[in-house]
């Protein structure tokens, strides 16, 4: 009988293109569910909402599975009533539908790593919010973003002269703050590599973050460039469910890259546009990507290991916990980076619980942000969220999302709890160690001929507050270097049990002109830096004797060797815990073995060129 209802033009599109849109991921979960529950306590609708059953993910997942079974399962379309499929008929069916998949779920994928048969219920709620989208059936908000998207290139409507305008204006506040004029924001450099691409929200409201990133990028001494276009890394595709959208957002952005012949593309702190343009991004564009995309958080702890940035975690001493996006975290992966750079840059760090794959939803992910009408929902929801940031007890939470720092400066406001909330790139660059360059009086650099030398540029004179290392570094310009060797004149302690790799540590740093003192164990490497008084140590992390981060933990607390230049040459870096969660300064430099005869001395000269600070 209800199949001779009349259906409306809107609903017998999204009919016959959900048939378009099915594949393998999308059935499997179609019709995978066993109606166990086990799902249910996982959402935090849910959970904000006892006694209201149309929150739960089951229920939802059932107003589009009936479809499914209505129009494409077997068993559904011969015996409708047995598997309660259904079908849709009328545009305000469509709009009810609508309230579902866009204002009671945020794709937060949180009851998909809770379903023991592995159904992924945001993957089909997307893939129904696509289908309304196509006949118009979307909230207004979505409707914006989208079209600004598609027209103007980016989710905000940022014109180009407002992009550009901000790019110079945070140049030349970074200009001010290090009283360096040469410092800039590259724009549309070829052959760089890195090319760095952001949110428009750090555009629109939060340019520190831009400039900040520019900071770290020159303390690396990158070679790095931002696009004039195509420069938004966002993809308001992965939200409206719009595949046509994400793969045109995606491919620009590809293209720019190559245009730019960039080496590596570099995504600021977003996890919407991570999974975007790192994961998505090429099957919706159907693009093969030929360079390397990492998240700037990968970046910025690989600048720290490289020694190539000096980071002083005592600059940030405020109490902090750790908000996991859920594209980021349940989404991608990215579970573990994110700590291992906050244990860097930060004294106080409190997980919340649950976190990492487990975490709650800020509750303005899936575009919730921009869906204005279901905000009173969203905000009741946001409970959950509020709760664990309470129970932590931290003053700022730290994310590595622009989405989820609105949706939880959002739900702090509304909840009155009180805190800040900030991303990793800030609390980096406030963490960062500037080397200032100084020039040397041509008295000073005057060096006896058996001094050995340094060339020119790794000697900068300490600033007056810095700590003067144990032994000074003889100084030199490349008129006065007698033997020409990078390291000459350096006594390095060089600490590692095992003998091939001693061996080859201890004759690179010879050959380079520096005095080896060797250690095969902690007791040997803690008496050898006290009897010899070296100008850097370098530490292998798994010795017998004296534990190794005992070992560092003395000497950063002994005022004769708190300045001590400590590199970690190691081929466990799982056990970096063991130096780098000690309540002191950490190591200046890290290497992963095997390590190469050229990073070896390249990191040695820049731990003794950058000022060290007690
Ligand atoms: S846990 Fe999985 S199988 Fe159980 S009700 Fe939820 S979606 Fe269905
Ligand atoms: S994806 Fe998240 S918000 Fe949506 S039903 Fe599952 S747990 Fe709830």
């Amino acid at each position: 009988m209800s199949e001779m209802k009349t259906r409306s033009h809107k609903a017998q599109k999204v009919l016959e293109r959900m048939g378009q849109k099915l594949n393998r991921q999308i059935v499997g979960s179609l019709v995978g569910c066993v109606h166990c529950g086990m799902c249910t306590e996982s959402c935090h609708y849910v959970l904000a909402n006892p006694g209201d059953p149309t929150y739960a993910p089951a229920y939802k997942a059932d107003r589009i599975r009936k479809l499914f079974k209505r129009h494409f399962d077997w068993t559904g379309r011969v015996f409708p009533w047995w598997v309660k499929a259904g079908s849709v008929y009328t545009d305000e069916e469509l709009e009810e539908l609508k309230d579902i998949v866009f204002g009671k779920c945020t794709n937060c994928r949180r009851c998909t790593i809770n379903c023991p048969m592995g159904v992924d219920f945001a993957v089909f709620n997307r893939m129904a919010r696509g289908l309304l989208v196509s006949v118009g059936v979307m909230p207004e908000g979505v409707a914006v973003v989208s079209k600004d998207q598609w027209e103007v290139g980016n989710q905000m409507g940022v014109l180009k002269e407002e992009y550009l305008d901000t790019l110079e204006w945070m140049a030349e506040e970074l200009q001010d703050e290090l009283e360096d004029p040469s410092v800039s924001i590259p724009i549309d450099q070829t052959d760089c590599d890195v090319v760095y691409t952001i949110n428009p929200r750090e555009v629109k409201y939060d340019p520190r973050s831009i400039s900040d990133a520019a900071k770290i990028f020159h303390a690396a001494g990158e070679n790095w460039t931002m696009p004039s276009e195509c420069w938004d890394m966002t993809n308001f595709g992965l939200f409206s469910g719009d595949d046509a959208l994400g793969g045109s957002v995606a491919r620009r952005l590809y293209e720019k890259v190559i245009e730019l012949r960039g080496k590596r593309l570099v995504i600021s702190e977003c996890g919407h546009g991570y999974r975007s343009t790192r994961c998505e991004g090429p099957n919706w564009a159907k693009f093969n990507v030929p360079f390397v995309m990492e998240s700037s958080v990968d970046t910025m702890i690989r600048y720290i290991k490289e020694g190539r940035i000096k980071v002083d975690k005592t600059r940030n001493t405020v109490p902090v916990t750790f908000h996991d996006s859920c594209n980021n975290a349940r989404s991608c992966g990215l579970f573990e980076g994110p700590r291992e750079l906050l244990n860097l840059v930060v004294t106080d760090f409190q997980e919340m619980h649950p976190n990492r794959a487990e975490n709650y939803c800020c509750t303005g992910g899936g575009g919730a942000m921009s869906m204005s009408e279901y905000t009173p929902q969203r905000l009741k929801s946001a409970v959950i969220k509020a709760d664990q940031l309470k129970a932590t007890g931290a003053k700022t939470v730290v994310t590595s999302c622009h989405n989820c720092v609105d949706g939880l400066a959002d739900l702090i406001r509304h909840y009155k709890l009180g805190m800040e909330v900030t991303q990793l790139v800030n609390l980096v660059a406030n963490a960062l160690v500037i080397e200032e360059k100084v020039a040397v009086p041509a008295e000073e650099v005057a060096v006896p001929v058996e001094a050995a030398a340094v060339p020119a540029e790794v000697m900068a004179a300490p600033p007056a507050e810095v700590a003067v290392p144990a032994k000074e570094v003889p100084v030199t310009t490349s008129v006065g270097e007698p033997e020409g060797l990078p390291l000459a004149g350096l006594k390095l302690v060089v600490a590692d049990d095992e003998p091939d790799q001693l061996e080859f540590l201890a004759t690179v740093f010879e050959d380079n002109g520096a005095t080896v003192v060797r250690a095969t164990d902690g007791d040997e490497a803690l008496a050898a830096v006290r009897s010899e008084k070296p100008d850097l140590l370098t530490l292998d992390l798994e010795m017998p004797g004296l534990d190794v981060g005992d070992v560092f933990e003395t000497l950063r607390k002994d005022p004769e060797f708190e300045s001590l230049g400590v590199c970690i040459i190691t081929g466990r870096p799982e056990l970096r815990k063991l130096i780098y969660d000690r309540s002191v300064r950490i190591p200046e430099g890290y290497l992963d073995k095997p390590v190469t005869e050229e990073a070896l001395v390249r990191t040695v000269r820049k731990i003794l060129e950058v000022p060290r600070q007690a």
